[in-house]
């Protein structure tokens, strides 16, 4: 019954059949009950009321790349735990639990490909790996493919999905707000387009710093974008936030952000950004 008992939008889908799992779930948005494969097939979206749910990053450079065309960079960047971080758990441990969790090696995924065509250097974050956190690592393989872009020419993409900077790695983690942010300054110079992408959720260091970058910044719909959460904030200021403040379609109507797009529709408006971007 735990599966229906969910107040918070979130869907777990089950690959292998356990005890009387149908393949039902109920959209913890719209109560739908809807299916595994339904779901799957519509890119996480729910097919009753289009709700977006979390998109593994294998799927979501599917769903922004041309078949075939995705080549992986930068993964000998490996992790270390330079200051020996324990908090209820040692960060060694943490960091090999996401990886047999996510299946990567860390929280990015970056690398080139073509969209519709158009060569460019994707980078994806994966908040199944420590909620898709920045640290060095993911600070260092994003300003390397920002780098890459500036050195071939070509657009750059990230989708962005974070809880921020990485509290495990400190001000290690806090710089690459600076890093990243230098390398895209190069990038803007250079006159190349960089394209910010934000989904559920983008928050604290990583909108803070490249994911706000953009020049043009998408979100998906009824994405929280924020630096701190509304909790956090609701607690300092000792006072409720309007309803749906730090959403997508709030941010859109206050400037924030350039377009909102469902995820169907993503790869072709952003191939019809790179259009006009291209002389
Ligand atoms: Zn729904």
């Amino acid at each position: 019954m735990g599966l229906f008992s969910r107040d918070k939008p979130k869907i777990k889908i089950q690959t292998t059949k356990k005890d009387g799992f149908s393949g039902w779930l109920k959209c913890t948005h719209c109560n739908e009950l809807i299916h595994t494969n339904e779901l799957e097939q519509n890119l996480n979206c729910c097919p009753k009321c289009q709700y977006h749910y979390r998109l593994p990053t294998e799927d979501r450079i599917q769903s922004l790349s041309d078949p075939g065309t995705f080549t992986p960079l930068f993964e000998n960047l490996q992790t270390i735990d330079s200051l020996h971080f324990v908090d209820t758990e040692a960060y060694p441990d943490r960091l090999n639990n996401a990886r047999t969790k996510s299946g990567h090696s860390e929280a990015v995924v970056v690398g080139t490909c073509t969209l519709n065509d158009y060569p460019i250097a994707l980078g994806v974050l994966d908040f199944s790996f420590m909620g898709g956190s920045m640290g060095s690592v993911v600070g260092e393989r994003l300003t390397r493919l920002i780098e890459l872009a500036l050195e071939r020419n070509i657009p750059l993409i990230i989708v962005s999905t974070s809880g921020g900077a990485r509290m495990q790695e400190s001000i290690l983690s806090l710089m690459q707000m600076a890093k990243t942010s230098a390398a895209l300054a190069k990038l803007h110079e250079a006159g190349i387009p960089y394209i910010s992408i934000l989904t559920n959720p983008t928050t604290g260091g990583v909108t803070a710093s490249f994911a706000s970058l953009g020049d043009i910044i998408i979100a998906e719909p009824n994405a929280l974008i924020c630096f701190a959460g509304p909790r956090v904030i609701e607690q300092t200021i000792g006072q409720q936030l309007p309803p749906g403040a730090q959403k997508s379609e709030f941010l859109l109507q206050n400037g924030m952000i350039d377009c909102i797009f469902n995820r169907h529709e993503m790869k072709q408006k952003v191939s019809e950004f790179l259009d006009y971007f291209n002389p």
